[in-house]
């Protein structure tokens, strides 16, 4: 088959793409942040692309009005003032189709609809009046205490359903908005939140599961994350970026937070003079135009590394582009600057100072999803588990909470692959915590399907969606445990299948082994039918492959979501005797 690795360019995430337009204000609501002219400027090359430094700060279309006329996060005062008394019917256009992701929260697709009417159908025909609310952990260890508040939570105002992201959040769908004002509180009790976990925001932060623990670390990143949320978290002057703003922050030699694919990443690493600290990376992000985050070439001190993330977050919203909102992530400005001019405007505009020249993190060492159980530098053990395609659920996690009490470990961790960690395990827990684990459908010895599968929320509550994802992923696993049992000792590294419900990216198909990105797609027979255009061959950096590479999408690999693990039972087959040693 023909190999292309084109990408469309249609608007990606859904979330970040608000129809509605600002009715009040025609200025921007004045910011400290927007020093430059208000007034927009033509850039050299005629149109002005909408940077603030560049253009002036006058919004150049509706989501842009929108963020200028308020600021996202004043919303959170009017759902606890008005909207939560009043009802799903109070909530204006603007901030219920805008203003609500400044707090994590989103409309969800109304049940029943098939993915072949998701775009021939208006966005409120799609519409649920219960909302998706987002809550961040920022890779932070929650305590059993936290654990039962976020079930409880789950089973008291979702209907059960919690979700781990591939970005250690949890999902709940089903809230309604008059119960948003108490899930808040609760939240707050085990300093938990949802500020900013969606919108034009710096989204929730990731952070190494082992942060802090693991016997081979090089540098902690909890006191770095700690600093960045305590300086930055809720900062009105950091509210109204050009789009979304994704950190990632770790110290294990494993890389354990995908930093390749990240607006701005800190990466351990040892300086031969000046000791542990970090290699900074920026401008990676997928979406439907995948582009891999750049090295500066700079060693980030541990007390620079917060100024550092302030500086690279302001470049992006003082000179990223505004105009087009398919062109609005940090990539596309690191792709016209290059990392060189980057780093000069970073350090002379932004932090006043140069940064150490530093050596390159090199290749991970070591699994990036901490399954199995491993030594921390106390004597005691963690343990990764897998969940399949991140769904948990609220009863779930309270009897985690449980588990981990009884075998007096400490916390738990989520990861950046939809899986969990249990921290601080005394030795002789370890095997009732296995047990215990596996009696909750977290595994610790996941088949090479299950382990490193992950699926987006698709058909079931998302309005974007064309296919559905959890279940289709789920069903494929179990059906390739079962089918491929005679080949599954001649895989030592389990195969990625991300599966995603429409053209965007959220759960990185074009890093997987087999990437399947939703669409309607005709069968042999004429039949049109909910399906996946597949990637194949993706990586990001791994033990022995020091480069990441994007999955190639191979046109003539279509792939109705019924006959999915067909296809992949072929796929795997033919991998296992066609590759070559190592491969
Ligand atoms: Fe993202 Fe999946 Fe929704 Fe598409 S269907 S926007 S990939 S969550």
């Amino acid at each position: 088959p023909r190999v292309d690795n084109a990408e469309t360019t249609v608007t990606a995430e859904p979330t970040a793409t608000a129809t509605t337009t600002a009715t009040t204000a025609t200025e921007p609501a004045a910011s400290s942040a927007q020093t430059a002219s208000a007034r927009a400027r033509p850039s050299r090359s005629g149109k002005p692309q909408g940077q603030w430094k560049v253009d002036g700060t006058a919004p150049l279309n509706a989501n842009e009005e929108l963020k200028a006329a308020d600021n996202g996060l004043n919303v959170r005062e009017r759902i606890e003032r008005i909207y939560a008394p009043g009802g799903f019917d109070s909530i204006p256009d603007d901030d219920l189709h805008g203003r609500f992701r400044w707090w994590g929260l989103y409309t969800q697709r109304k049940p029943g609809i098939d993915g072949g009417r998701t775009a021939q159908l208006e966005p409120h025909e799609l519409e649920d009046r219960y909302f998706m609310m987002r809550v961040r952990t920022d890779g932070a260890a929650l305590s059993p205490q936290a654990l039962r508040v976020l079930g409880t939570i789950s089973t008291e105002f979702a209907r059960g359903s919690a979700d781990i992201s591939d970005r250690q959040n949890i999902q709940y769908h089903w809230v309604g908005i008059e119960d948003v004002p108490e899930i808040w509180r609760r939240l707050a009790t085990v300093d938990l939140e949802s500020t900013t976990a969606c919108g034009d925001t710096p989204r929730g932060f990731l952070g190494s599961p082992v942060a802090g623990i693991a016997a081979d670390e090089i540098i902690d990143p909890t006191p770095v994350i700690t600093e960045i949320k305590r300086r930055y978290l809720g900062d009105p002057d950091l509210a109204n970026l050009p789009r979304k703003f994704k950190t990632a922050v770790t110290g294990h030699p494993s890389q354990d937070v995908v930093h390749e694919i990240n607006d701005i990443s800190l990466v351990g690493v040892v300086h031969p003079e000046l000791g542990p600290g970090y290699d900074l990376w920026v401008g990676g992000a997928l979406s439907t135009t995948p582009r891999l985050a750049e090295r500066l070439g700079a060693f980030v001190r541990e007390d620079q590394a917060a100024d550092v993330w302030h500086g690279v977050v302001r470049i992006f919203r003082d000179y990223g582009y505004r105009r087009l909102r398919n062109k609005a992530r940090l990539k596309f400005l690191l792709a016209a600057w290059g990392p060189e001019k980057f780093r000069e405007v970073l350090e002379s505009e932004y932090l006043g100072y140069s940064l150490a020249d530093g050596p390159a993190a090199g290749a991970p060492v070591g699994p990036a999803d901490h399954v199995g159980v491993h030594p921390q530098k106390d004597g005691r053990v963690y343990v990764g588990a897998t969940t399949t395609v991140g769904r948990v659920g609220g009863g779930l996690l309270s009897a985690l909470a449980d588990l981990v009490e009884t075998v007096g470990a400490e916390a738990v961790r989520l990861t950046p692959f939809q899986s969990v960690v249990v921290l601080g395990v005394p030795t002789d827990g370890v095997d009732e915590l296995l047990t215990g684990l596996d009696q909750l459908g977290l595994s610790t010895r996941p088949s090479p399907f299950r382990r490193s599968t992950m699926a987006c929320t698709g058909l079931e509550f998302c309005k974007l969606a064309i296919v559905d994802t959890k279940d289709t992923a789920a069903h494929t696993i179990s059906v390739l445990e079962d089918r491929l049992r005679d080949i599954t000792p001649q895989l030592e590294d389990s195969i990625s299948l991300h599966v995603n419900g429409c053209p965007n990216s959220c759960a990185r198909i074009q890093t997987a082994d087999i990437g399947l990105k939703g669409q309607i797609v005709t069968t042999e027979e004429g039949e049109q039918l909910p399906g996946f255009q597949v990637h194949l061959g993706g990586s990001l950096a791994a033990p022995g492959l020091e480069q990441p590479q994007l999955g190639r999408t191979l046109r003539q690999h279509k792939v109705a979501a019924r006959d999915l693990p067909d296809y992949v039972e072929r796929v795997v087959r033919r991998f296992v005797v066609s590759r070559a040693p190592g491969e």
